[in-house]
């Protein structure tokens, strides 16, 4: 038996950063959607999605007073736990049947993300035994900045970790859900893409060929036989973390290598590695797990 990674990076060199999770007055965010726009484009982002509660604000009629791409989007969220639904079509209505609701962002060919599953006094407004049962969605936020201000946890990669050791393939997101100007640039998603366009972004954020960070930047993600090579701008650790989120190697350095276990056996019971970069100031970047899989 031979041991491959799976990886869901390209070698595209362009990087486009972007958040998918924005409120404004047209729900219950404080600005209106021309100022929450210019205030993310003043910051340098590339793409933005306005995603107010229940209800799909077209965002072409702003498109032509920014250089960003804006991406249409709706949070679903009454009668349950909240479902991004980014690069919406058409606007999927809520239903306390979340498999519904899943199933119908899917069929709009849009992309599912579970919205932050530790928010709330108990860590649970999304119940785990219900994303472990939901089929067919892309991801969840593994990082919720407004969650900071609020109860709960805005860090979610314990949530991912289990559901990934469970076999579930899943991306890993980072969104600010802002709702007030402090809750801007807390947390996003850099895309690997030829272009900033809305297919290509939506085929990165889909795909997997992306990264999370709430402030640190990785230059390229590859791998070369059974090592993965992160090479960071300005991480000063990088751990690797395998299954049920066992950290298989801690290096401070900005540039950084992990080689799989020798044995076969050993390596695929590792399951998937992905990388935490750690920078300054409490900053951290997520890699997407490089799944490991059996050479057929
Ligand atoms: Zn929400
Ligand atoms: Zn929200």
């Amino acid at each position: 038996m031979s041991i491959k990674l799976k990886s869901s990076y390209t070698n595209i060199k362009n990087w486009f950063r972007g958040n998918l999770h924005t409120h404004t007055t047209e729900s219950d965010g404080s600005r209106p959607p021309e100022i929450v726009i210019a205030d993310y484009e003043s910051r340098g982002y590339d793409f933005l999605c306005i995603s107010d509660h229940d209800i799909l604000v077209d965002p072409s009629q702003y498109q032509q007073d920014t250089s960003m791409t804006l991406i249409p989007a709706v949070e679903v969220s009454a009668h349950g736990p909240h479902i991004q639904q980014v690069n919406a079509n058409n606007r999927v209505a809520p239903d306390s049947d979340r498999q519904v609701v899943v199933r119908e962002i899917i069929a709009d060919q849009s992309i599912c993300i579970l919205n932050h599953p530790n928010w709330g006094r108990q860590y649970n407004h999304f119940p785990h035994d219900l994303m472990e049962s939901l089929d067919g969605y892309h991801g969840i936020e593994i990082y919720n900045g407004v969650i900071q201000r609020l109860h709960g946890s805005a860090l979610a990669t314990d949530r991912w970790d289990r559901l990934l050791s469970d076999g579930h393939r899943l991306w890993g997101y980072g969104n600010d859900d802002s709702h007030q100007p402090g809750d801007v640039e807390i947390a996003w998603n850099i895309v690997q893409a030829k272009d900033c366009t809305v297919d290509q972004i939506d085929a990165g954020l889909r795909n997997g060929s992306f990264y999370a960070s709430t402030g640190v930047t990785i230059s390229s993600i590859e791998t070369s036989g059974t090592t993965i090579h992160v090479k960071t701008k300005d991480a000063q650790r990088v751990c690797f973390v395998s299954k049920l989120g066992v950290i298989q190697s801690i290096v401070d350095e900005a540039e950084v290598s992990y080689t799989l276990p020798e044995d076969p056996n050993q390596a695929l019971s590792l399951s998937y590695i992905r990388a935490e970069c750690y920078g300054s100031g409490g900053s951290v970047a997520w890699t997407q797990p490089i799944f490991i899989e059996e050479n057929a």
